[in-house]
């Protein structure tokens, strides 16, 4: 067999039970409790069920009132959306210390492309290891992975050893996994589709490849062609940082208002030692240095100038911002000074090239 497939190292994250999970961790109390976050009052919803719920039956999108039928001891707790998303935002952050390109899918799921990477590690399963751990330690809790070429089997896979597990799916396995793939859980194929597609026999990943392109497209519209390529392991859906960063600024709001050069200089020294070392945090560097002037009577200025080359150190922002400030007198005396560099290298950067490689290839992953 000599498939062409398109090869990129993909991991698909997943927290466990996430919003239930950082209850649980909040509030000792509800360790080892049938949990549901959310489903309160009598048409609530809920948002996530704790495993010890789950084992009653207890799901996520059920009624609360059904969901204590089945569990009479579950304990509803209203969902604290902030510090989720706080807890969210530690984690992504672990994720960008390996790699760029990560595509949130929602608080609790992201996808990374680790084809290259900032560890120069070639392994994606150890890089998922050692995320999963990573979050354990820095978070305190626990996360599944999924290991692939591409995104739909990443996300599979992430379901398999959950929870806090992982599975890799090698590339000389990528087309087997798939046939023997119960095509209720396929990525994308809803309760609604599955059935329809059982009514016509296709139970497995195998059926469906034995249907056409032509039989597909006729009895299941657009999805059809989704359903052709992926079952064939083609999926060039590239993982989409959402989130690029623009511009990185730092700014100090004074106590006094300043109107002495002087003392202003003194402060942009700080402000460029602040800007320069989160740009060196995020591995990035700007071409354009903006001055950002706020004065008393709280009018606004920016003064910008672009670099013919990217910067990052303290003392190119620092004296390019010093020449921003001479550049013109001072109107009044000034409440707040602020650098931004823009024009960022992220912006820039090439997409990963697209290799294509055979399966038979051994690759390490
Ligand atoms: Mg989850």
């Amino acid at each position: 067999m000599s498939v062409d497939l398109p090869i990129r190292k993909i991991i698909h994250i997943d927290m466990d039970a996430f919003y239930a999970s950082v209850e649980q961790m909040d509030n000792p109390y509800l360790k080892g409790k049938p949990l549901a976050v959310g489903g309160g009052g009598k048409r609530g919803v809920i948002s996530a069920a704790s495993y010890e719920a789950r084992k009653f039956g207890v799901k996520s999108a059920m009624a609360g009132n059904l969901a204590v039928k089945l569990c009479p001891d579950l304990i509803f707790v209203r969902p604290n959306f902030e510090r989720y998303s706080e807890i969210s935002k530690k984690v992504k952050a672990i994720f960008y210390d390996y790699t760029d390109l990560v595509e949130p899918l929602s608080l609790d799921e992201a996808y990374l492309d680790v084809t290259e990477n900032k560890k120069g590690n070639p392994s994606a399963s150890l890089i998922a290891k050692e995320i999963r751990e990573r979050i354990f330690k820095e978070v305190g809790l626990t996360a599944s992975a999924g290991i692939s070429i591409n995104k739909f089997i990443a996300k599979v896979a992430s379901d398999y050893n959950k929870p806090n597990g992982q599975k890799t799916v090698n590339p000389e396995e990528v087309i087997s996994f798939l046939e023997q793939l119960d095509i209720r859980k396929f990525y994308g194929v809803g309760k609604v589709t599955a059935e329809k597609m059982y009514q016509k026999g296709i139970f497995t990943g195998l059926d469906l490849k034995q249907k056409t392109l032509e039989y597909l497209d006729a009895n299941f519209g657009k999805s059809g062609r989704y359903y052709y390529y992926i079952v064939r392991g083609i999926q060039n859906s590239e993982v989409k940082p959402n989130r690029i960063r623009k511009s990185l600024a730092a700014e100090r709001t004074f106590s006094e208002n300043l109107s002495s050069e002087i003392f202003m200089l003194e402060k942009l020294k700080h402000i460029a030692d602040e800007v320069s070392r989160r740009l060196k945090k995020s591995s990035v560097a700007g071409k354009t240095v903006t001055l950002k002037i706020k004065y008393s009577d709280f009018t606004l200025q920016t003064r910008s100038k672009t670099l013919p080359y990217f910067v990052s150190d303290t003392s190119i922002i620092l004296e390019t911002a010093k020449d921003l400030l001479y550049q013109e007198k001072m109107s009044n005396s000034v409440r707040l000074l602020g650098i931004s560099l823009s024009n960022l290298n992220t912006e820039t950067k090439k997409k990963p090239e697209q290799k294509s490689v055979s399966v038979q290839l051994k690759f390490e992953f």
